[in-house]
């Protein structure tokens, strides 16, 4: 993490109410405010909180500090008033490097595991998520992990996303948490170009997979993605005619084919970030 900026703030509330691509859960939960993974096709970046910090997106990190007491006041508040649908992280990754020294996220889980919430969607790209798979245990039915793996190919995660994860290291987490008992599904979000086989292999090695692309997935219809210059970042490695929405269309509709004999589920875009 050297490079990375990293200042300790203390949030008025760690709940903030769902919408827009996220209608569907109640609350969002963000652990930390700016993202060490930096990856290139990131909408956060478009984002007022990306755009307005005098900093690249990628080179800070806001650790919340957090009151304990506080935090289980106001989840409790809620929980009891209402259905309880959470998304972590919406604009941060819970799993990111600063998590194995500061543990925020596991903090904010052992609380919200005394009385867990309907639903709590974690969504992350980080094997360290497998740190803390005794806890998510104890929410039971009502967690699941959104595991990204959006390529197969190593060189071209080093392409789009440098600091994030090596790929080997995301199916071994996969694995490491479907042991445990965890209900686990691959996010392939963005689809970025992949070899021949990695379909065979999503279906292979998960029960639940969500696809999705830079023209669904970014919240605007693929203009963030557009302002992020992504699709030159395809053109030149000479797959610009890969940035385009029926690609990720097409590897849907195959998943979907091979998935079927294993009784896998597979899903498009929004719908299989939804809560159950
Ligand atoms: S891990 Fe998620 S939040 Fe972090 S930079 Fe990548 S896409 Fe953005």
């Amino acid at each position: 993490m050297s490079g990375t900026e990293i200042r300790f703030v203390t949030p008025g509330r760690l709940l903030n109410p769902a919408g827009g691509f996220l209608e569907g859960y109640t609350h969002t939960l963000n652990p930390y405010a700016g993202c060490a993974f930096g990856c290139s096709y990131c909408y956060v970046r478009r984002m007022p909180v990306g755009l307005f910090r005098g900093r690249n997106w990628g080179e800070w990190i806001d650790v919340k500090r957090v009151n304990l007491e506080a935090f289980r006041k106001e989840w409790r508040r809620s929980r009891e008033r209402t259905v309880m649908t959470v998304f972590m992280g919406s604009a941060t990754d819970p799993y990111q490097p600063v998590e194995a020294r500061y543990g925020i996220t596991r903090a904010l889980l052992e609380a919200m595991a005394e009385m867990p919430p309907d639903f709590l969607l974690l969504q992350t790209r980080s094997p360290l998520v497998v740190r803390d798979r005794e806890l998510l245990r104890r929410f039971g039915g009502r967690l699941r992990v959104s595991l990204t793996i959006e390529t197969d190919l190593e060189s071209v995660r080093r392409r789009f996303t440098p600091k994030a994860p090596p790929v080997a290291a995301r199916w071994r987490a996969l694995r490491t948490l479907l042991d445990a008992g965890i209900d686990v599904q691959i996010a392939v979000s963005p689809l970025l170009p992949h070899s021949e086989s990695f379909a065979v292999e999503l279906v292979r090695a998960a029960p639940r997979i969500v696809v999705d692309d830079f023209f669904h997935g970014d919240g605007a219809c693929g203009k963030r993605t557009e302002a992020l210059g992504i699709r030159a970042m395809y053109e030149q490695a000479g797959e610009g005619e890969l940035y385009h929405p029926e690609t990720a269309r097409r590897f849907f509709r195959e998943l979907r084919l091979r998935a079927e004999p294993h009784g896998s589920t597979v899903l498009w875009s929004r719908e299989g970030f939804l809560p159950p």
